[in-house]
This record gives structure tokens, sequence and C-alpha cells, in this order.
């Protein structure tokens, strides 16, 4: 893998479960495009320090490899599936991860490899991915959804001036339903995310999502979802969407369904659904974006 700009990118995506490890290169064409290498994939330390020491293996390993290429690292991106805390050094918030709570993720990595580490929740990272590369390109107004064992997502609002405008995430999974009764892992009662989140309908149905055939489940899931996206683009002006997760990649089916009853929906305004485009590592490549990517355009 040779890079058009002679360097390149250490891609980390720390999820709740796995971690994976890549190179990522820019390319400098137009529209821009990426190359990945995978360096490393394995389960997500439970504790912290075990991840961080595995982390600066592999990133020794993946500087390396850089050589191999004739190329140098400029940096150390990281997707964490977590909510991060203002400055972006660690980790806030993470149901999956709690030992990684209020660590100095970022600030541990950059201490003991001498890189520029940036950090952002996955969600940003799945966002920043498809607006360089991918189903977001070009857009003004627009939101990266992801649907999987939770629902997530953030949101990109920019002028046609050519600002870096702010990217976000919000707690799409956590807004309130009319009439809802369950009670959320969050805490809360009647959340979006007991009707769509992976996990929730897990612990509900005993079996998961993937392998649930009941066509009552599925339709309720739309509806719910649909309302939710309704909601976000009437609050926040999105006009696009890209559906990434691993429960809305495997169903390309649901995509249509939610933009059918989106547009039964919503007035005055359009908003699109399309899959991400870059799969299962928007968030990836996304986190190698990070380091192209105003630290004043994102808000933690
Ligand atoms: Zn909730």
């Amino acid at each position: 893998m040779k890079s058009a700009l002679g360097d390149l990118a250490v891609a980390v995506d720390a999820g709740g479960t796995n971690t994976r490890v890549a190179l990522v290169a820019r390319h400098a064409s137009a529209p821009p495009a990426v190359a990945v290498e995978s360096i490393a994939a394995f389960r997500t330390e439970r504790d912290y320090d075990p991840q961080i020491e595995r982390l600066v293996s592999v990133i020794a390993t993946a500087r390396t490899r850089a050589g191999d290429h004739g190329a140098l690292i400029t940096g150390v991106g990281v997707s964490v599936g977590g909510r991060m805390l203002r400055d972006g050094a660690g980790v806030a918030v993470a149901p999956n991860l709690p030992a990684y709570e209020g660590r100095p993720l970022a600030d541990d990595l950059a201490a003991r490899t001498a890189l520029r580490v940036r950090a952002a929740h996955d969600t940003v990272c799945g966002l920043l991915g498809e607006l360089r590369y991918g189903a977001l390109a070009g857009e003004e107004r627009c939101a990266y959804l992801t649907l999987s064992t939770g629902l997530g997502a953030a949101i990109h609002l920019a002028g046609p001036d050519g600002a870096p405008g702010v990217n976000v995430s919000i707690e799409m999974g956590h807004q309130l339903l009319d009439g809802a009764t369950r009670l959320c892992l969050c805490g809360q009662t009647g959340c979006l995310e007991t009707y769509v989140g992976g996990r929730q309908l897990e612990l509900r149905y005993g079996e998961p999502l993937a392998a649930l055939d009941d066509p009552l489940v599925w339709e309720t899931l739309a509806e719910k979802l649909a309302l939710g996206l309704v909601n976000l683009a009437q609050l926040t002006r999105v006009e696009r969407v890209a559906a990434g997760g691993a429960i809305a990649l495997a169903r390309p089916a649901l995509l249509v369904e939610l933009q059918a009853r989106v547009n039964a929906r919503l007035r005055n305004m359009t908003l699109r659904i399309v899959p991400a485009a870059l799969g299962e590592q928007a968030p990836l490549i996304g986190a190698a974006a990070l380091l192209e990517t105003d630290p004043g355009s994102i808000l933690n």
C-alpha cells in the first residue's frame, strides 16, 4: 500500500465488543479515496490498562509496516464506543466499557507512542468517514445513524461557505416517544431504543435481533424508528442520513421501509435515507479522517 501523500494514519475502531486497527492512506484523487490495510483485530479488553498496552503494541507493528511501505505515520485516530469528555482526551460515558470512563485514552496513547492522537465517539467517526469518502460527501446538513446493539447518531451542520461547520453526536436512541412505557437500559422510560436497540430487544425476546423473524417486531421497529427520524429531521434540519451499524447494513429492505414511512409523515422538508457507503468500515476510516478535521468543528 503506497500513499499518494507519502504518509499514513493509524486508525483504531475500539467498540464495545471488538477492536480493529488499520493503516489508512488518503489518496488525493477527486473525489478522494482511501486504502485500508488491516493490522490487527481482537476482542476489546474489558479493563482499560490492558487495552492501552495492546494498542501500544499494535501501533508499533503498524509503524513497522508503514516503514516497509516507505511511509511515515502522521498520527493515530481512535473511534470509541462511548461518549467523549468535552476536551476529547478521554471517555465520559461508555455503557459497554465502564472501566474506560473518565480515563484519558487519547492522552495516554499519545504519551506512550509519541504520536499525535485524536479520539471521538464512534458515531462522529462514522459521520466523518461518510462525509469525506462515502454517502454524505458534499452534504451541508446530514447525519450518520448506527443501528446495532444500540441506536446512535451524529449530525453535521455547515453553511455553503466552505467553513467546517459542526459535528456532534446526539442521543438518538434516548429520545422519548409518546405513549412509550418500556424502561430503557439508560434509566429513562419511553426511549426509542427500547423498540430498536439490538441489546434491549435481545433481552426482551431472548434471542439475537438478527435471528428474530417475527414480522411484528420488525414492523414496530420500522414504525418507531421512522418517528425518530422525522423528529431528527424536524429538530436538526438534516436532509440526508447515512445508515450504518450491523442491523441496518444487513437489511437493505428496512431502509426502503423507513423511507416510505418517513415520506408519509414528514411535511415541508425531505429526508433521504441511504446506506452507509463505507459499510462497517465507516468508523474506522472516519477515525483516520479525524486527523484531518478541524478540532473546533467537533463538539464532544
Ligand atoms: Zn434510553
